[in-house]
């Protein structure tokens, strides 16, 4: 098989209402990504994942760089595409952010590819290990910008649908209202169902000490980015003085960055997100390594969990599944979750393709 053509693309899909976390507010999220044509009639697509900010950097290294290197080549020598992209031309100003993004989106659309080719879901190509279901848990009722009225609305109906896992955001400028919103949700949704806390980065290593461990009192199930990503030292202190587990990886860009973080025991629930760590190569590395040190992986969904439905599905220390429904509805086989679990997509291929119509309606460039 060999690939004939490739195409760019950016996709914005509306956020209806708008969402804030403690540094990231959007209106849309972003599609950066790749249409890869091959001589065999199979046509891969791959995306990564923005807050619609930048995305046409990362698409601008996908045409001038990545693109014109993947003509010609197969599909199938997916590795060495991936060795011969993040060691290139790209390499004196890559190795993380708009570059490793590009690259995710190119290596995800040839495991599409191969995974269509052999007429087999994603999950099973990569060697199915969940025969049943995927525990998912909900993110999407949990925004910094909503008031806790609504806070409270949307976990309470979270619960009801079937899902037994929630996540909030926290990060207030007042600590004293994130205490207020925890006390709030965890009442309400009772001490079943398993309760994250995410904290976007905004904490520095005294707030999160403190905080930390008074919030530990609504039985939290981790404590998410407290701190700084490239922090790896004030994550392992934070680790070593608290009861609730970190959770973190939506910020760290390679198994290098990963293997600092887990040598240290600085993360205790590794959300490594495809989109970020320059697709399912890599990946799927990160997984191994954070295996052999017998910690669990719950992806962050750069993806909105399109693609991480199938990694979680064919790795045996992969536990959970964020949800967060946004962009669904454009994809030819949504990512569903019934009674609170992943419904794994029958389809060949890794649940990126883009129905037409909508393609066209989002595509900004
Ligand atoms: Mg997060």
């Amino acid at each position: 098989m060999k690939i004939t053509k490739v195409e760019s693309f950016v996709l914005h899909v509306p956020i209806t209402p708008p969402i804030t976390d403690a540094i990231n507010a959007a209106t849309h999220w972003g599609l950066a990504g790749i249409r890869i044509y091959t001589d065999e009639g199979i046509t891969g697509y791959g995306y990564t994942g923005t807050t619609a900010k930048g995305d046409e950097m990362i698409v601008e290294t996908i045409d001038r760089y990545y693109g014109p290197a993947l003509i010609g080549k197969d599909p199938f020598m997916v590795k060495e595409i991936w060795d011969e992209l993040r060691f290139g031309s790209m390499h004196w100003i890559g190795r993380a952010g708009i570059t490793h993004m590009a690259l995710a989106a190119v290596d995800i659309a040839l495991w599409d590819i191969m995974a269509k080719a052999a007429n087999k879901p994603l999950w099973q190509y990569l060697g199915g290990h969940k025969s049943k279901k995927i525990k998912a848990y909900n993110t999407n009722g949990g925004w910094l910008n909503w008031s806790k009225e609504r806070l409270i609305k949307d976990v309470t109906e979270i619960v009801e649908s079937g899902f037994t896992g929630v996540k909030i955001k926290v990060g207030k400028p007042d600590p004293r209202e994130d205490y207020d919103r925890c006390k709030a949700v965890r009442k309400v949704i009772g001490d079943d169902v398993i309760f994250m806390i995410d904290v976007n980065q905004q904490w520095n290593i005294n707030t999160a000490m403190t905080w930390g461990k008074k919030l530990e009192e609504f039985d939290l199930y981790w404590l998410e980015e407290p701190l700084n990503p490239d922090d790896v030292m004030n994550h392992r202190k934070l680790a070593d003085a608290l009861n609730v587990p970190i959770a973190l990886g939506e910020h760290v860009y390679s198994k290098y960055a990963f293997r600092d973080y887990i040598h240290q025991g600085a993360v205790e629930y590794v959300q490594v997100d495809v989109t970020r760590v320059g697709g399912i190569t890599e990946w799927m590395q990160v997984a191994g390594l954070a295996a052999s040190y017998d910690l669990p992986i719950c992806p962050h969904v750069g993806d909105m969990g399109q693609i991480h439905q199938h990694l979680v599905a064919s790795t045996q220390n992969a536990i959970m599944l964020e949800y967060i429904p946004w962009i669904r509805d454009i994809f030819v086989e949504p990512a569903t979750v019934k009674d609170g679990h992943y419904v794994l997509p029958e389809l060949p291929g890794a649940s990126t393709e883009i129905i037409p119509a909508y393609f066209d309606k989002y595509r900004v460039r």
